[in-house]
């Protein structure tokens, strides 16, 4: 390809709304384009980039005995009646009405249609084990688009849905998705490692997330290096002793604590109360329910753990009123002792605890000596707490670390979940009919692509793998008029190089030498041929591996030493 012909609108700075390097660099080399807030075009190069992705994604996934298929992205709204997704995930779908106001939604994924062909298609034990694949564009309802292609409200993924017939089977096409998926970003070239992931409403012990580590990642991720533990913050436990228990014996006693509304506060004179002494009351509405959540003082709540456990993904914290209407106090003097009628999850951490001090809820006053077994009707306790850097690891007690990360990939055991719910069952040996047992294996694949570059770059723009780089190689001549001895041998090293199978883009733009090696430095081409008069004269040309050091290479060998480069 030939720089003139094709298009690369390289910026010297970025559109001021791009916060990070990967997105300051997607716009700086001419890889992509906004339309809208989370909404892109892919210019040429960008374009290249991304269909490597998707190649070496097809590549392993049919490595790993999966299918392609093409979904739908229109998609009727009664399948997602039929999961019971049009409401637990109304929140980021993009709804549409046809003509005929009938409504459609615009796939965010796609376990629904899956499962639908799936009931039609598959009937018998001996059609399974099944893996579908489809790489193919999504549409989420982001709240909060941003960061370019890190979190985009139309973007491409590569989902995966796997069918077996019992647990055990299901575990095996789980293992081959997660084997494949580290392939796939070893692949690409960037540093990436799996992590234990929250598995919310759907339940079940399965589900790891492939993470890129990047301060600028969305995501936190807790991590053990003794031992090899990690795990997103959603999900992390550790091994952090319970609240150590004191004598029981001396009744609850209520006391004064005007204009004391925070855990803070308690802590401060005349009640000096510590937090790790104190318990959190926190109020949620699940369901149009309130529901009390218990932590100690000096702990987080993690909403992720909190979704689990009330069993939806829509609830949200209450408001003073509701609040009120349900416990007679406002925020700052609430308890759970004597509460009936709502339900109480209660952090593992406090079982067991004594001599705590909680909201009385009558507003200005507190219980202290309150044994929170004897005191409280606890409906359940759960992991609700959010660990923090330096608690000892939940499998070997070592300090646990904490890092940002952008998830990449995320593979998850479904069960029977949707095959219940849209009858894909099989016929057995035995002639009894199952549901099939599922999995969902998601890559965003455009993230991957901005990760990439997030991970891969320097002060002079991004230094691109071999394996994803829009092109090879970059072949700068200095001169480029047709008659000049550095374009005739620049054209005679383009034709050997592409009829060798190698990406080369020739840039022949009469630009000054400074203007073309910053461009291509800011694009990043793995190696950059250039065609000076001064090297010429000696019969040579230099050759540059973008990061490294230029080595002057005698014309005649040139072909051969950016093919052995490329070879590594
Ligand atoms: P996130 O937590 O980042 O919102 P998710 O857990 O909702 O993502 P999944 O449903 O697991 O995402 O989707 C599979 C993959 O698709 C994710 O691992 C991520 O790489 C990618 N992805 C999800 N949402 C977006 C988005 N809005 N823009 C770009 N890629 C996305
Ligand atoms: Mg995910």
């Amino acid at each position: 390809m030939r720089w003139t012909q094709t298009l690369i609108p390289t910026l010297k700075e970025a559109p001021s709304d791009a916060e990070i390097t990967s997105h300051k660099l997607l716009l700086r080399a001419g890889l992509i384009r906004k339309l809208a807030g989370g909404v892109y075009t892919f210019l040429p190069l960008g374009l290249r980039a991304l269909r490597k992705i998707e190649q070496i994604i097809r590549e392993e996934m049919n490595r790993a005995g999966a299918i392609e298929v093409l979904m739908p992205a229109l998609q009727p709204k009664e399948i997602w009646e039929q999961s019971g997704r049009a409401e637990t995930a109304s929140a980021v779908l993009f709804k549409v009405k046809d003509g005929s106001n009938r409504e459609w939604f615009l796939s965010p994924t796609a376990e629904e249609v899956i499962t639908t062909l799936a009931a039609n298609e598959i009937n018998s034990y001996r059609q399974l084990p099944k893996n579908f694949y489809q790489i193919s564009v999504k549409f989420r309802d982001e709240i909060r688009p941003r960061f370019g292609l890190m979190r985009a409200k139309e973007f491409i993924m590569k989902d995966a849905y796997s069918f077996d017939t019992t647990d055990d089977a299901s575990m095996v096409s789980y293992r081959k998705m997660y084997d494949a998926y580290k392939r796939i970003f070893d692949r690409c070239g960037v540093q990436n490692f799996p992590v234990e992931a929250d598995t919310g409403v759907i339940g079940g012990n399965y589900s790891h997330e492939f993470m890129v580590p990047a301060a600028t990642g969305e995501n936190d991720v807790v991590f053990c290096e003794a031992c090899g533990y990690a795990a997103n913050i959603e999900k992390a436990t550790s091994g952090i002793p319970k609240t150590a228990a004191r004598e029981i014996g001396a009744p609850i006693e209520k006391f004064a604590t005007p204009g004391v509304v925070t855990i803070e506060a308690l802590t401060k004179a005349p009640s000096s109360v510590p937090a790790n002494r104190q318990i959190k009351t926190l109020i949620y509405i699940a369901d149009s329910k309130p529901v009390i959540i218990l932590i100690r003082g000096d702990d987080q709540l993690n909403e992720a753990k909190l979704a689990g456990v009330v069993g939806t993904p829509v609830f949200r914290a209450a408001t003073a009123e509701e609040i009120f209407a349900a416990l007679g106090a406002h925020p700052g003097s609430l308890g759970a002792v004597g509460v009936k009628n709502i339900s109480v999850f209660a952090d593992e951490r406090l079982r067991g605890a004594n001599d705590m001090t909680t909201g009385a809820n009558e507003d200005g006053f507190h219980f202290k000596q309150v044994s929170i077994e004897r005191d409280i009707v606890v409906t359940k306790w759960c992991d609700l707490r959010t660990v923090t850097a330096g608690e000892p690891c939940v499998k070997c007690a070592k300090p646990l670390k904490l890092r940002r990360a952008i998830e990449v990939g995320h593979v998850f055991k479904l069960g029977t979940k949707y095959s219940e719910k849209f009858n894909a069952t099989y016929l057995d040996v035995d002639g009894s009919r199952k549901p099939c047992v599922m999995g969902c294996y998601g890559i965003g694949v455009t993230r991957t692509l901005q990760a990439v570059i997030e991970h891969c770059n320097d002060a002079d723009g991004i230094v691109w793998p071999l394996s994803v780089a829009p092109y090879q190689v970059c072949i700068t001549p200095l001169a480029v008029t047709a008659d000049s001895a550095a374009m005739k041998l620049a054209e005679k090293i383009y034709a050997e190089l592409t009829a060798q199978g190698v990406e080369v883009i020739l840039d022949d733009r009469d630009e000054r030498p400074g203007v073309k090696f910053k461009d291509a430095d800011l694009v990043g081409f793995p190696i950059r041929v250039s065609i000076g008069e001064k090297s010429l004269a000696k019969g040579e040309v230099e050759i540059k591996p973008r990061g490294g050091a230029v080595a002057a290479v005698k014309m005649d060998e040139a072909v051969a030493r950016v093919l052995a480069l490329i070879k590594g």
